[in-house]
């Protein structure tokens, strides 16, 4: 990947940007890459020299990597800091760091620092569960450690004292609760996850036959229906439908604003194969504006 640095940001910046935090030692795939979408995975590998990202684009990836230089001086009895694990599945090895292990009298917490949104932690994020049941399968089939509780510990980088909405964050730092899977479960969602890469590497040089990124995948956002009036900024309420939308405007004297829904991976190219990925530009193509998310 070729990292720019196109608002001349200090140079320590881009060291930091260029060093791998992360290294997945001598494993096939590390638990995020197994978890991530095969297409991506794969026109990533391909297009390693080619794909860009500017070092102002990787703020929260940069403050990640910093968050881990300065958990090394954070070390605390009782906790197991870092630890890196390897395990070697059908001939395929996966590797996973997890931040923290907290010994309890009931068994080891496995606990996962995100920077995130406030947003974020009010929602369901499968993302969250799958990765955190992954560390906890790696951990019971590697060390034989029983793992009491999973908890990713949110430090929310938009939070605000004033927001009183119900599932809100009391707090910056906001420890969530993650449900646990039974071991079997999370073998066949590891099982799973490697054959659907297995097959994508088959056929990596036939882009139009790597499986399809699912609409999760892409973050899809619905469109919705803003019913506004004139001279408030914000909207009365958002809608999913546009004829209860249009019910509340002709009663509020307002109006519909349509805020069509799109794929924000795509879009924003944040899986940094936008441009090679024929999935998305065949719906560009096909689009009438050459918007994909035109309706
Ligand atoms: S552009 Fe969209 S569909 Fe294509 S790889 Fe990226 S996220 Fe997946």
């Amino acid at each position: 990947m070729i990292i720019t640095n196109k608002h001349n940001v200090p140079e320590t910046l881009m060291t930091l940007a260029t060093r791998d935090y992360y290294s997945k030692g001598a494993s096939q795939y590390s638990v995020t890459e197994l978890m991530s979408p095969p297409r991506i995975r794969r026109l990533r590998e391909k297009y390693d020299e080619k794909v860009t990202q500017d070092v102002s684009d990787m703020l929260w990836q940069l403050l990640g990597s910093a968050l881990h230089v300065v958990m090394e001086r954070g070390i605390t009895d009782g906790y197991i800091m870092e630890e890196r694990l390897f395990i070697t599945v059908d001939d395929v090895t996966i590797s996973g760091q997890i931040d923290l292990q907290k010994e309890t009298p009931d068994g080891f917490e496995i606990i996962d620092y995100k920077f995130t949104s406030a947003w974020a932690v009010m929602q369901d994020k499968v993302e969250w569960e799958q990765q955190l049941n992954v560390y906890k399968w790696l951990v019971e089939s590697t060390t034989h450690r029983k793992v009491s509780k999973l908890r990713i510990c949110a430090l929310v980088r938009d939070f605000s004292r004033h927001e009183k909405k119900e599932g809100y964050p009391t707090a910056p730092v906001h420890m969530v609760d993650i449900p646990m899977w039974t071991h079997e479960k999370a073998t066949e969602y590891i099982m799973e996850r490697l054959s659907l890469h297995r097959e994508a590497k088959v056929n990596a040089d036939w882009n139009e036959e790597l499986p399809l990124c699912s609409d999760e995948e892409r973050w899809q956002r619905e469109t919705v229906y803003a019913v506004k009036r004139e001279g408030r900024k914000t909207a009365i309420k958002l809608f999913k439908s546009i004829e209860e939308a249009n019910e509340l405007a002709i009663k509020e004297k307002g109006y519909v604003e349509t805020r069509k829904g799109e794929a924000i991976r795509c879009t924003a190219n944040f899986c940094g194969v936008a441009e090679w990925c024929d999935q998305y530009q065949r719906e560009l193509a096909n689009s009438p504006s050459g918007d994909a998310n035109a309706e």
